[in-house]
């Protein structure tokens, strides 16, 4: 009779290598816990926020799922701002110098909300770059260096965090709706300019999210209503929406290629 193996089965990203951009707080935070859980060594991105992006490192490689490893270092803290190209190349760079590999995924969760909720007719052209700079130019930038320098041959993958409120068009959200429109439609795009390489692209749209970009702004009416508007009854919580970006993070999503999912309850 053949005898069952008792060896531990492989993690689904196990050692693959992901750089997550606004790892420091929120969604970014959630989705890099849980790509670490599937196995994965992670470039965690921040712009101010080292002391939570340092905290979170240490969390990850402390953590117990780092004893069936060889290596140490699992997660590494990197300041880069998602508008700027070089600083956007340095993740990568030192993502193959820490970990001896090209990236094999990138998560774009980087993204900034004006908490004045400004009509457009209200929106300072100078509140409008600054939307589109981090949103837009940033998810450009990203998904660029990571067309140009995922693994290729299978399991790339490029997961960019877009917003329900594409779909969902309320008043206030004008320029970031639209910021996170274009990038929609690049990602489309960039999966068909991949075919052939194995590198999978794909957005996930949150809707509301208990994070500090949600409640920025918002009284208690606002948060009131965001929780009548969704069938489910709640807000949705960050660990809502990280495994959904692990599941297209690891081999079973290959077949998921140029969508965008929305991940809202059935908010919109
Ligand atoms: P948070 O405001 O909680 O966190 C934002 C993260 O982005 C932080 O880590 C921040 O870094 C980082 N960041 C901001 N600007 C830059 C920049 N220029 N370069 C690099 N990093 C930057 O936001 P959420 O976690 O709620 O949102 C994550 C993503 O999900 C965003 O793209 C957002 O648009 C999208 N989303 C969120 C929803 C929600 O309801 N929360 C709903 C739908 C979509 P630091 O800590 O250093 O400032």
């Amino acid at each position: 009779m053949a005898e069952v193996s008792t060896l531990p089965l492989p993690l689904p990203l196990q050692d693959r290598v992901a750089i997550v951009t606004g790892a420091s707080r929120g969604i970014g935070r959630a989705i890099s816990l849980h790509l670490a859980s599937l196995g994965a060594k992670l470039v965690l991105n921040y712009t101010t926020s080292s002391t939570q992006a340092d905290l979170l490192a240490a969390e990850i490689n402390s953590s117990s799922l780092t004893h069936t490893h060889t290596q140490p270092q699992r997660a590494i803290p990197v300041q880069a701002d998602v508008s700027d190209p070089a600083q956007v190349k340095t993740l990568f760079d030192v993502a193959e110098q820490t970990f001896k590999s090209q990236p094999h995924i990138l998560v774009n969760s980087a993204g900034v909300l004006d908490p004045k909720y400004p009509t457009i007719a209200n929106t300072t052209v100078q509140d409008f770059d600054n939307v589109f700079s981090v949103n837009t130019r940033g998810a450009f930038l990203c998904c660029r260096e990571a067309a140009n320098r995922l693994t290729r041959g299978g399991g790339g993958r490029i997961i960019l965090l877009s917003s329900s409120m594409v779909g969902g068009l309320q008043p206030g959200y004008g320029a970031y709706a639209a910021s996170k429109a274009a990038v929609e439609t690049m990602i489309k795009i960039v999966a068909k300019e991949l075919a052939g390489t194995g590198i999978t692209a794909n957005c996930v749209a949150p809707g509301p999210i208990a994070s500090d970009m949600f409640f920025a702004g918002k009284g208690e009416e606002q948060i009131k209503m965001a929780i009548r508007a969704c069938p489910m009854g709640r807000l949705g919580e960050t660990k809502d929406v990280a495994p959904v970006v692990g599941f297209l993070a690891t081999d079973a999503g290959e077949w998921v290629n140029g969508q965008v999912i929305r991940v809202n309850g059935g908010y919109v």
